[in-house]
């Protein structure tokens, strides 16, 4: 995406880097878009700096593609999303957290939860746009159907929006639950756009695209219909690197704990990265990586800072200090590699840390 990002691509001092596919994640936000074709919107969930990859670097070129709404969860993220994204319509999604002086400021529109939120919105705000959330069945954040009942005459919010909890799962009864109850919502508060699915309840259907969706996971390549094939792309490759390579002369074990045996002409390759860079210590003895177009287990226990991998099917030409193993992408599914750590795409984006030299490509 600029220099600074690209100069680091062959960083020296990184153990591991995490190459961000621009392209990919545009591309998937007209995948979503095009798979919702009768709402008017598609916006782009960017919270936890867009899921760990970059809410600033991305947003940019989001906007380029003509999306013009963006959701982040917290005032804090809005401030430093306003910064990439100048014009565009910031959504805090859970509102003011104590005080409206960020939103005013940075022009973030708040989504209000609670009749609280509401009273001091329309009081405080000098007449500025704001959300409306009502919930419809998650027991999250919202107004109560009975709450919006009595709000609403004094309401003219610029979007309605509720959140589904089960859209991941086609047949849950909860989704046509909370479809009606949105549907009843939407009622008390006539001529107001409306909101309902994220990722996954675009692919539920028309029923429930009303006028903006609002996509996270899948912008990042996290499948939003599990157990079918994904519609999106892959938008991260993280490759981690060889430390030091051993061919193991003597029966013993590796790691913590030496919960894992190993035998003589084995070889393990020690790679630089650990729990404390988002490789869950879940994935011990469960993960995999690939190097040279194989696929490598991940031995032992996950280290903070050193993960082991058994190598002796690769040839020692791809096997060696210096080089890179793949966790995400390159062959590596986000959805199955964090199935294997116990967890979900979500999660482990979420949770890669700032320690990686990054790389924006395709932008
Ligand atoms: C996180 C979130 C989204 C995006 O959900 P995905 O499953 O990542 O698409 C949309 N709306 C709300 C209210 C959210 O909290």
């Amino acid at each position: 995406m600029n220099n600074l990002s690209s100069s680091r691509t062959d960083d020296p001092a990184a153990g591991g880097f995490l190459i961000v596919d621009t392209a990919a994640v545009v591309a998937n936000w007209r995948t979503l878009r095009d798979s919702a074709p009768s709402a008017k919107t598609c916006g782009a969930v960017m919270k936890a700096d867009g899921y760990g990859l970059g809410a600033a670097e991305l947003a940019p070129a989001l906007a380029a593609a003509g999306c013009r709404d963006f959701f982040v969860a917290v005032p804090e993220e809005g401030i430093a999303l306003r910064r990439a994204v100048p014009d565009h319509t910031i959504y805090v999604l859970s509102g003011p957290l104590g005080s409206l002086e960020p939103f005013i400021t940075h022009n973030l529109t708040p989504v209000l939860n609670a009749p609280e939120q509401v009273a001091e919105w329309l009081a405080h705000s000098g007449g500025r746009d704001y959300v409306v959330q009502v919930d419809s069945g998650m027991n999250r954040l919202g107004l109560t159907a009975a709450e919006l009942t009595e709000l609403a005459p004094g309401l003219k919010p610029r979007l309605l929006m509720s959140h589904l909890c089960c859209a991941d799962e086609p047949a849950h009864p909860m989704n046509q639950s909370q479809l009606a109850a949105f549907r009843v919502a939407r009622e008390k508060l006539p001529g107001v756009p409306s909101s309902l699915a994220a990722s996954s309840g675009i692919f539920l259907g028309p029923d429930y695209h009303f006028d903006l969706v609002r996509p996270g996971i899948g912008l990042y390549g996290g499948n939003p219909v599990p157990g079918q094939p994904n519609p999106v792309r892959a938008a991260a490759t993280l490759r981690i690197r060889i430390v030091q390579v051993r061919r193991i002369d003597t029966p013993g074990a590796v790691g913590y704990g030496a919960t894992h045996a190993v035998t003589p002409g084995m070889r393990l390759a020690t790679v630089s990265a650990g729990y404390a860079d988002g490789l869950l210590r879940s994935l011990g003895g469960r993960g995999k990586g690939m190097l040279g177009g194989i696929e490598v287990p991940i031995v032992g226990r996950v280290s903070m800072d050193l993960i082991s991998f058994d190598v002796s099917a690769v040839p020692e030409e791809f096997a060696r200090p210096g080089q890179w193993i793949s966790v995400l992408g390159d062959g590596i599914d986000l959805d199955e590699q964090a199935g294997r750590a116990g967890t979900i795409s979500y999660e482990l984006l979420t949770g890669l840390s700032r320690r990686y030299a990054r790389r924006y490509t395709g932008s």
